[in-house]
């Protein structure tokens, strides 16, 4: 795949069609949480995965957590924000390892992102909305480029380059604010996925992975679990 060319289509986007496509699917949160909680799939249950860039890793920490120096609490670590994408990883005596590409939104013990939070109610939500990583702000849509990010399961929907995915606030009216402001967030995702992706090909070097070891390569070279860099 030509990551420059596809690049180069992302930035060509226009906002305006995107925003006509956003508005003729419909779309409204009802704030169900499904997009944040882990999932039953065929084969049992699947906890969420979302892809989580380097940049915005360090984003979650500073939005989540005390500053470095402690004063305002104990600062949040890598690996409060963020996993090795568990995808190309082998099930070893000592749990996953080997070699994987960039990073997922961290989770609670039963699958979902650790930063949703259902009040008394069951209504969820996020603890850091203004924060949140451009998948999420962007869901259920995606666009039409190779090199990009799609969320788990097929296109429900798709108007030109946009693709809707399953949710229940699909087909809902919104205003031509909204899906503008969707539609910028959504080329601005497609971009930066497209420059991380070229960034991990230009970056990528193997490493060999003893027993128990695991390596996330991602734009910025190849890292531990808990994001410092394999020397
Ligand atoms: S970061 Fe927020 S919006 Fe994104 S999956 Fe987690 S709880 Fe949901």
């Amino acid at each position: 795949m030509d990551l420059d060319a596809e690049l180069a289509r992302a930035r060509d986007l226009d906002v305006s069609e995107l925003a006509d496509a956003i508005e003729s699917i419909g779309f409204e949160c009802t704030r169900c949480g499904a997009c944040c909680k882990g999932y039953e799939a065929d084969d049992g249950p699947e906890p969420h995965t979302a892809t989580v860039f380097p940049d915005e890793v360090r984003a979650l920490q500073d939005a989540a957590g005390g500053d470095s120096d402690g004063e305002s609490g104990p600062p949040t670590e890598w690996r409060d924000v963020a996993r090795p994408m568990p995808y190309g990883l082998v099930e070893g005596d000592d749990g996953p390892e080997g070699e994987t590409f960039e990073w997922a939104l961290q989770t609670t013990a039963c699958g979902d992102c650790r930063f949703y939070e259902e009040d008394g109610s069951g209504q969820g939500a996020c603890q850091v909305h203004e924060d949140r990583p451009l998948i999420c702000e962007t869901y259920p849509f995606s666009v039409a480029l190779g090199g990009t990010s799609q969320p788990m399961g097929e296109a429900v929907d798709e108007e030109g380059v946009v693709r809707a995915h399953e949710c229940e606030g699909l087909g809902r009216d919104i205003s031509r604010e909204d899906a503008e402001e969707l539609a910028r967030a959504l080329k601005e995702r497609a971009i930066r996925e497209l420059r991380e992706a070229r960034g991990v090909t230009e970056a990528y070097e193997p490493v060999e992975t003893g027993p128990g070891e695991v390596v996330v390569h991602d734009s910025e070279g190849a890292k531990r679990p808990d994001g410092t860099r394999v020397q």
